[in-house]
């Protein structure tokens, strides 16, 4: 197809492909991870390097054409309208400094690419629960890793990035080069600028001690209080969350699990001591299924099992403050075994620790003691009572809050939301300065 805006083509500018709704491939290069999501853009470019985007992001600019970005579609949560969608899925690249014990990747690039990449040198990044989610989309929204009480927020974890402001203007910056812009990208970089690289620190870790213990339903209130005075006495090397997991009754499913409530504590321990720390927890209630030990890192989903293959889903969150008894008892009101709650997966991942810090960076849990994350299926016959499920329990738990979350498990439709009042103030000037058109959608 041909898009012709003041007689320059985008063809003309791009190696990549360019597809408009009528062509074959446009869906599938639309493809979002979140299959409730159906983009439908004006134009689709499929960037091929990192002169594909700027030059899209100049014709974007030039043109006064709103600029969506997507990776993997983990995140996206809305259909995008209109516009062009610069699909970057094809800037995969890895290369490990085992010296300097960095990473330098593609906008593209998985998750999971980093920790095979890194294993070999017995490195690990600071990746989240899924390995399949996308390094940039992740980061850019602070990154909650799975070792996050061990080594801090994603975000923190940030050398340098390669970015391309809507003016079309492709530099690095990091904590010498622009380092407020940089402070901003890293961990607030949504609908900010467009990264096309980045680079970041590894950590020497080549085993956990991790996995996921599982607990029948029935015991929720016994393992949520263990939960909740053991995980405050956690030190930095223990990384956990509870979660409350209503499993469908399919073939797939294990049967310990289908079709009813189970209780997960997922664990990931960084050096000796993991059994130690773990073994109140395994005395908390009778253990249906016992998933943790030594675990390479290459096997590091094995810790939360997120689902691999896209689903339609609707994902809302917020944080926690502490889980008092007060909030233990909304909690067991919302999901608990006697709940009639659509939602399948309920989680209260532990904070703090390195992520505890209000140093005035752009993400911080500073405050917080748990981060919450849930999701609805929207699949029949449930998919019309998802949204008022979410909402509701997001309402029964916003009274143990702040007002902040991390940013990349809040969902909803407001960018701002999960930041401080004066990182948000911020955030405000530098996309009007950097996009006084208001182009790139977050
Ligand atoms: C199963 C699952 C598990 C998850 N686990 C965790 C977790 O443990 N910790 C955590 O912090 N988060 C987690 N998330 C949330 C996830 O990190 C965010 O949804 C993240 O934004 C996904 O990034 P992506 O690139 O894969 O997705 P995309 O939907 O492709 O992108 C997400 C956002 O990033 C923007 N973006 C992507 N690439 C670029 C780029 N090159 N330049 C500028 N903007 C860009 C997009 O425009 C969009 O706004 C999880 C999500 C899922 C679905």
């Amino acid at each position: 197809m041909t898009v012709q805006t003041e007689f320059i083509t985008l063809e003309d500018l791009v190696r990549g492909e360019v597809f408009d709704p009528s062509d074959r491939g446009y869906a599938a290069e639309a493809a979002a991870f979140n299959a409730a999501v159906a983009h439908c853009p004006d134009v689709v470019v499929a960037a091929r390097d990192a002169a594909d985007v700027v030059a899209t992001v100049r014709w974007a600019s030039l043109n006064s054409v709103p600029l969506h970005v997507q990776a993997t579609g983990h995140g996206a949560e809305r259909a995008m309208t209109g516009g062009v969608l610069l699909s970057t899925k094809r800037l995969r690249s890895v290369a490990i400094d085992p010296h300097a014990r960095t990473a330098t990747v593609g906008a593209g690039t998985r998750w999971r690419e980093v920790i095979d990449a890194a294993a070999q040198h017995g490195l690990a990044p600071l990746n989240g629960s899924s390995s399949d989610v996308g390094v940039v989309g992740y980061t850019l929204g602070g990154g909650l890793p799975v070792l996050g009480r061990t080594f801090g927020f994603a975000a923190d974890s940030v050398v340098s990035f390669e970015i391309v402001t809507m003016d079309g203007d492709a530099r690095t910056v990091s904590r010498t080069r622009e380092p407020e812009l940089f402070d901003l990208v890293a961990g607030g970089g949504h609908g900010l600028v467009v990264v096309t690289a980045v680079t970041f620190r590894l950590y020497r870790v080549a085993q956990v001690y991790g996995g996921a213990l599982v607990f029948d339903g029935a015991h929720s209130a016994s393992v949520l209080r263990a939960f909740a005075a053991w995980s405050r006495t956690l030190k930095d090397a223990s990384n956990t969350a509870i979660r409350f997991l209503r499993a469908p009754d399919a073939p797939d499913v294990p049967r310990e699990l289908a079709g009813k409530l189970t209780v997960h504590v997922s664990f990931a321990h960084v050096g000796p001591g993991g059994e130690k720390a773990l073994a109140p927890m395994r005395a908390a209630a009778p253990v249906l299924l016992d998933a943790v030990g030594v675990l390479p890192y290459t096997e590091i989903d094995r810790v939360y099992s997120d689902p691999e293959t896209p689903m339609p889903f609707l994902s809302g969150g917020t944080g926690i403050v502490d889980l008092t008894e007060a909030a233990i008892e909304a909690v067991l009101a919302a999901v608990g075994p006697d709940a009639a709650t659509v939602l399948p997966l309920v989680e209260f991942r532990l904070l703090g620790g390195a992520m505890a810090s209000d140093a005035g960076r752009t993400v911080s849990a500073h405050g917080l003691a748990y981060a919450v994350h849930a999701v609805g299926v929207l699949a029949p016959p449930i998919a019309d009572l998802v949204p008022a499920a979410l909402e509701g329990l997001l309402a029964a738990l916003r009274p143990f809050g702040n007002g902040r979350g991390p940013r990349n498990f809040l969902g909803g439709e407001d960018p701002s939301a999960g930041y401080s009042e004066k990182v948000n103030a911020v955030l405000a000037v530098a996309r009007e300065e950097l996009d006084p058109q208001g182009l790139l959608r977050p």
